[in-house]
This record gives C-alpha cells, sequence and structure tokens, in this order.
C-alpha cells in the first residue's frame, strides 16, 4: 500500500512508476533504484515539435520523429527527459563509472559514516584468465581448484582490511560499539583507505536521457567490463519502461548499429560488386577487418 500519495500535472510513465524505489538487485550486494525522473518519449516529441515550429501529432508519427531523431543526432530533445537512480556497486566499478562526466553524483562518504562490510566476490562462471586476444579483456574460465583459490584470496584479504579497517576504528564489528575505551579511534576518512577495491559504494546519480544513451552504448557493450555491464543491462530495462519508443530507436540506431569506416565501405561496396578484397589490399588494420567480417561473416 503506497502512502502519501499525491497528483501531479506533469506527465508520468505507469511502467516506471510500478518499480519505482524499489532496488533491481544485482552481482552479490548491488542494487538500481529508480528514485525520480522527468519526462516521457512524449517530451522528447514536444521538444523537438518546438524548433520545427509544430504541434502534437499522432503516436505514429511521434515514433518516426523520435527515430528520425536518433538517426540523424539530433540529441538535445533527448536532453530534456532526467532520471535519478541510487546505485550500489563494487569500488572499482564506481571508479569506471565516474568517468562518464555528464552527470551528477551524490556518494555515500565514508568521512563521515562508516562502510559496511559488504564485498563484492566473483561468481565462479566469472573467474577467468587473461585473454591472449584482448589485454583489456578475460579469456577462458579458470578451472574449478584455481578459482576456488582465487575466491579464496579475494574473499580472505577483504575480511582481513575490514579487520584492521574496523580496528582503527575502534569499533566492535559484531556490535558496532566502541572496541576500547582508552584509545582514540583513527579518523573514518583515513581508515577507509586500506579497503579493497571490491568494497560496495553508494550514490545518487542523476543524468540525463541523451548522456544516459551514451553511457549504455559503451557500458553494455561487449568490451565493457562483465560487472559494469551487468549494471548497464538493467539499466536498458529501466529504459525499455520509461521511454519505449526512444529505446527502440536507442537499440536499433545506436546500440545494435556498427560504424563503416571509408574503407570499409569500400570493402563491403567491392565484395557486392563480386570483386575479391583481401585484408592486406583493403587498408583495415587487422582488427578494423576482424570486426568488419564478424558483423558481415558471409560477404
Ligand atoms: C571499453 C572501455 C574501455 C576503456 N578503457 C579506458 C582506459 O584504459 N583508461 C581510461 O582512462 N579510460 C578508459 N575508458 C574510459 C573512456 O575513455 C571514457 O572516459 C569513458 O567511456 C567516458 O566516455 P565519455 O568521455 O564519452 O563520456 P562523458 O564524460 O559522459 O562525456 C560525454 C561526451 O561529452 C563530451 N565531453 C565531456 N567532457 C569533455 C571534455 N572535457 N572535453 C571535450 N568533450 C567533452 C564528449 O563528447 C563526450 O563523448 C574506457 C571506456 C570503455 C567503454
Amino acid at each position: 500500500m503506497i502512502e502519501n500519495l499525491s497528483q501531479t500535472l506533469r506527465p508520468t510513465v505507469a511502467a516506471l512508476e510500478e518499480v519505482l524505489y524499489k532496488p533491481i538487485k544485482l552481482l552479490d550486494h548491488g542494487f538500481i533504484r529508480v528514485i525520480d525522473y522527468m519526462g516521457d518519449d512524449s517530451a522528447i516529441v514536444q521538444a523537438a515539435r518546438v524548433s520545427y515550429g509544430k504541434g502534437t501529432k499522432k503516436v505514429s508519427q511521434d515514433r518516426g520523429l523520435i527515430n528520425y531523431l536518433m538517426r540523424n543526432s539530433h540529441t538535445t530533445p533527448f536532453e530534456m527527459c532526467e532520471i535519478k537512480l541510487h546505485i550500489k556497486l563494487p569500488i572499482f566499478v564506481a571508479r569506471q563509472w565516474v568517468r562518464h562526466r555528464t552527470a551528477n553524483i551524490n556518494e555515500y562518504s565514508a568521512r563521515y559514516s562508516i562502510l559496511d562490510k559488504e564485498f563484492y566476490l566473483p561468481a565462479a562462471d566469472q573467474i577467468s584468465c587473461q585473454s591472449l586476444s584482448n589485454k583489456q579483456g578475460r579469456g577462458e574460465v579458470l578451472d574449478q581448484a584455481d578459482s576456488k583459490k582465487v575466491l579464496d584470496i579475494l574473499r580472505q584479504d577483504a575480511e582481513r582490511c575490514y579487520e584492521n579497517y574496523a580496528y582503527m576504528l575502534n569499533i566492535d564489528e559484531s556490535t558496532g560499539k566502541i572496541m576500547d575505551e582508552s584509545r582514540d579511534s583513527v579518523a573514518r576518512e583515513l581508515a577507509r583507505m586500506n579497503l579493497t577495491l571490491n568494497y560496495y559504494t553508494q550514490w545518487y546519480w542523476k543524468i540525463d536521457l541523451h548522456n544516459l544513451m551514451h553511457f549504455l552504448r559503451l557500458r553494455s557493450h561487449s568490451h565493457a567490463q562483465y560487472e559494469i555491464r551487468v549494471y548497464a543491462e538493467k539499466m536498458l530495462e529501466i529504459l525499455k519502461l520509461w521511454v519505449p519508443y526512444t529505446y527502440d530507436a536507442f537499440m536499433n540506431y545506436l546500440s545494435c548499429s556498427f560504424t563503416l569506416s571509408r574503407d570499409a565501405i569500400n570493402v563491403v561496396r567491392n565484395r557486392l560488386a563480386g570483386a575479391s578484397v583481401s585484408k592486406e589490399e583493403s587498408g583495415l588494420s587487422a582488427r578494423e577487418w576482424d570486426e568488419l567480417q564478424e558483423i558481415f561473416p558471409t560477404l
């Protein structure tokens, strides 16, 4: 039962209201909660029509307009919508996340408060060896014995560091009370520095729809690290609930699209005309060539 309901004249999205404030869980202790949002698909259309000096049209035309805006990088109408999320994430994921400078962040203060003893441990099927082909990626999953050893190391290190953190804070981990009245506790802003990067932090993150899609395009891509990708994938589900037309246009024109360079277009053109073009003749780098073959395997 929802208390304190209030009426609004602003547009709301029933599907997003359904998940408002509810934590959507991911990884072992992480979550995403939608805290607030502004605008919907019609707000984008409304803003775009202002720039064209035209009023509201039929739904099919609205959808067409959103597709047109997305296809032609007419991005500012998408900036009219905003979303605010409460996110709990491991510190090493947060460090990648903050590279996206076009959002507003307010993070849990470990200068002011004590961090919970919550750290991320990957599932066994995510403990992989270093990729040989991609210096920034994972290769095969480790065998069971090696994987168990890695998990033991990660757990023991995180626990030992937390024990020392609690010692410096002079706090008894289990009761949360002062451990030893006869000694001073170290400042929280200093004690936190020995925690491992897999400890969880939390923040409120507010971003407009245009920049959210930029984030999602990069971080839901297979090249992004698994741990940030799972957040991006959940956020795609949120996007679909919030602005379904924009979601479809985003998936079609941005997320699942592929940019062809001038040289790649020449390869495709020549191949379609029946001419054979070798890797060496193409002018493409080995990586670009492989990516092109991945997209057009039968070309
Ligand atoms: C798979 C992957 C691997 C990565 N590897 C590394 C790595 O090894 N090392 C590393 O340091 N980073 C790495 N990054 C981070 C990456 O370089 C970007 O910093 C991050 O993705 C944020 O992208 P952005 O700058 O486009 O986003 P935002 O900061 O949200 O910016 C959005 C857009 O605003 C504009 N903009 C924002 N700030 C400026 C500015 N100061 N000047 C001009 N234009 C601006 C740009 O057009 C930008 O694209 C990686 C990212 C990914 C997805």
